[in-house]
């Protein structure tokens, strides 16, 4: 089975759509996502672009705070605070990776924790190791949506991720484990990859290294998540799996591109939904 994102993160935008109509009507105010980005990265203005985009699509307002030619630490700062103390804003987007010799870590704990729109601020993160989630991480949100979308039981199952970086492999772990997974975290001084790969039930795989997993590191019949997104050429992407050797073996795989990449962004205006709702007291159907 292929795991394609598109319908599941249709579904999510719906959701939101309706979440965003309900808190117009019933409140009168409409969710505000402030979109800093600092910078000319090439593919982060697309990832901006694209983001803004889904919001307009499903009725969230955005708000650019685009500085090309980078700013000083203390500026940034002084933006994001200025941003956490305007109530007209809901949630706070910090587009990264940001440009050399801005410390990320300081900027994204100055966020406001009910702003945070990516679920990145270690007290959100700490929530989430407590067991007691409140924003969660957008891309691991999304690798869990689709594994219950399409019916994966994770509760007893062997999950091995691949990755242990704070965007994506650490709260991806967390996540499984909440869920009753017996979880296996793998990272570059792992001594036997393979080993762990193929007692995976449910392997999830956030290395950004194009090929990583291939068909013989696969136990048959898995599900397999493919979080990785590697540019080999100007109009090429492929995964950190190798779809073509793994796809046979696995039970379900997502597909590069065309699979987690399209829950990412839902997951935020998800986020940014409830920020809104959280701030204007609303309560939402279903949290976090
Ligand atoms: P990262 O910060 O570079 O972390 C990569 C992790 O993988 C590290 O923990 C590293 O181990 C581990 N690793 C690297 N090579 C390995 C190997 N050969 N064997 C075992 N472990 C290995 O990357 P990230 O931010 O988590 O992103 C991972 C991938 O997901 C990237 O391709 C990124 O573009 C993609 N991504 C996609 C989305 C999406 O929306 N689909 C969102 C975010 C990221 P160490 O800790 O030991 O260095």
């Amino acid at each position: 089975m292929i795991l394609e994102g598109a319908p599941v993160a249709e579904k999510v935008l719906g959701e939101v759509r309706a979440g965003v109509a309900r808190l117009r009507q019933v409140r009168g105010v409409t969710p505000m996502l402030a979109v800093v980005l600092l910078g000319d990265d090439p593919g982060s203005k697309i990832y901006v672009a694209n983001k803004k985009t889904a919001a307009e699509s499903v009725g969230i307002a955005s708000r650019d705070y685009v500085h090309p030619e980078g700013m000083s630490q203390p500026a940034l700062l002084k933006l994001l605070g200025s941003l956490n103390d305007d109530p007209s804003i809901h949630a706070i987007l910090l587009q990264l990776p940001l440009p050399a010799g801005l410390d990320e870590d300081e900027a994204i704990a100055t966020i406001a924790p009910e702003k945070d729109a990516d679920g990145l601020h270690p007290m959100n993160l700490g929530y989430l190791l407590a067991g007691a989630p409140r924003v969660l991480p957008c891309t691991p949100a999304g690798c869990l949506e689709i594994l219950d979308h399409y019916g994966c039981e994770l509760k007893g199952a062997e999950a091995v991720v691949v990755g242990r970086s704070r965007l994506v492999g650490k709260p991806l772990a967390q996540l499984l484990l909440a869920r009753h997974a017996t979880v296996t975290m793998c990272h570059t001084r792992t001594r036997d990859l393979a080993f762990h790969t193929r007692r995976a039930d449910v392997l999830c795989v956030a290395a950004g290294r194009a090929g990583v997993v291939t068909g013989d590191m696969v136990k048959e019949g898995a599900w397999v998540i493919d979080v990785g997104i590697n540019r080999i050429a100007p109009r090429k992407v492929v995964g950190d799996v190798d779809f073509a050797s793994v796809s046979p073996r696995a039970g379900a795989i997502t597909p590069v591109p065309g699979g987690v990449g399209r829950m990412t962004v839902a997951m935020l205006l998800r986020n940014t939904l409830r920020a809104a709702e959280r701030q204007v007291g609303a309560s939402s159907p279903s949290r976090p």
